[in-house]
């Protein structure tokens, strides 16, 4: 009965001034998160969906809420470099001196899981992933709620990450109590995840702090492949781990030049106007001529400028999400180079891929 009138009740947004949060709107949802709750909050990255990662019984309401496996270990979120010792038993010198730097920031680091977190925040692991956001209403809330706050991104298991409130509401309303509408979250992708167990760390997920800063501020850090051989590797899309995905079949072109891109998405776009079906293309600012000169009756969004990646990264999840709106059978992307936060962007768009074509591109 109880989870049938959770689903009921339609859910709260309450909008806060990011440069000046209403501390009393701030402390209602510090007492939600107190009392075992789980509440949606905007970070820099994306839109996290929050609960007191030292209850395990509000830990489980995430799962429940976003419909995610309980093998998908979350993040913890913390206010300060001080508040690391409350979730590890163990600090590394470099893992400080990363904390020191990068945060406030979007990079997580994966360390040794301190045993009084229960175990469903880590997926019954013994490491934890764990950052401090740059964020005022998220930092705010976890200085209000004094503890930390594991979230995952706030949107249905496997589905685009939120990146303002109202994607929030799209996906759970009446799922949860409240969302604290902070606004469009500026980074736009998730965080950097770094495994800091070992010695080169290693990025396991790619996102808003550059592998080329971290070589730069440690010296030695690996990145986890899927597959060394990207090739061998876009040519079984099926092992491609499903994320991010719209509900239109997304082809990601993974080149970055128009001579290759340009011919791939001509081909896909005949065909399926030719089948009656309804297109969607993610561009560039310097690609609105030929998509306009080349077809009349497809869905165009464009991110911004190919020179600034920063504006193409955040916009990306709502692009995504807009042509879903829009009812596009398929979207088109192509990739935007490995370096900075364009291999964050490579990554996501090859796990919302339906196929990933164009290998022998650039
Ligand atoms: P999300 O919260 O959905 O944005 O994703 C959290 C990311 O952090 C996923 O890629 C997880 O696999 C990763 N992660 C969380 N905890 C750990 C951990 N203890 N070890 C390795 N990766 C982790
Ligand atoms: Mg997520």
């Amino acid at each position: 009965m109880k989870a049938v009138a959770r689903l009921m009740k339609m859910t709260e947004v309450v909008k806060i001034d990011i440069l000046n949060p209403d501390m009393g709107e701030i402390s209602r949802a510090a007492k939600l998160i107190r009392a075992g709750e789980v509440i949606a909050f905007p970070t820099e990255t994306v839109y996290g969906l929050g609960a007191d990662a030292f209850n395990a019984a509000a830990v489980d309401k995430i799962f429940l809420a976003k419909g995610r496996p309980a093998h998908d270990p979350l993040i913890v979120h913390i206010a300060s470099v001080d508040q690391l010792a409350s979730v590890t038993v163990k600090i590394p010198d470099f893992v400080q001196r990363l904390g020191n730097h990068f945060w406030p920031g979007p990079l997580t680091l994966v360390v040794q899981r301190n045993p009084a977190l229960p175990g469903n925040v880590t997926a019954e692991l013994d490491t934890v992933a764990v950052r401090v956001p740059q964020h005022a209403v998220a930092l705010a809330l976890i200085k209000a709620s004094q503890t930390a706050i594991a979230a995952p991104s706030a949107n249905l298991f496997s589905g685009v990450s939120p990146t303002s409130a109202e994607h929030v509401f799209q996906d759970l309303n009446g799922r949860i109590p409240l969302i604290l509408d902070g606004g469009s979250t500026t980074i736009g992708v998730e965080s950097t995840v770094l495994d800091c167990t070992i010695w080169p760390p290693k990025v396991l997920r790619p996102g808003g702090i550059s592998v080329e800063a971290l070589r730069t501020f440690l010296g030695d850090v690996d990145v986890f492949q899927k597959n060394k051989d990207v090739v061998t590797f876009v040519k079984s899309p099926g092992m491609l781990d499903k994320h991010y995905s719209p509900s239109a079949h997304l082809y990601f072109c993974l080149s970055t030049l128009p001579e290759h891109y340009q011919p791939y998405f001509e081909q896909l776009i005949e065909n399926k106007l030719r089948a009656g079906k309804k297109v969607g293309a993610i561009i560039v600012n310097e690609d609105e001529a030929w998509f306009a000169s080349h077809f009349s009756s497809i869905e165009i969004i464009s991110l911004g400028s190919i020179l600034h990646l920063e504006q193409v990264a955040s916009h990306l999840y709502a692009a995504l999400r807009e042509m879903d709106a829009r009812g596009v059978d398929y979207i088109l992307a192509h990739d935007f180079g490995g370096e900075g936060v364009g291999l964050a962007i490579r990554d996501r768009l090859m796990r919302a891929a339906f196929e990933v074509g164009c290998c022998e591109g650039g």
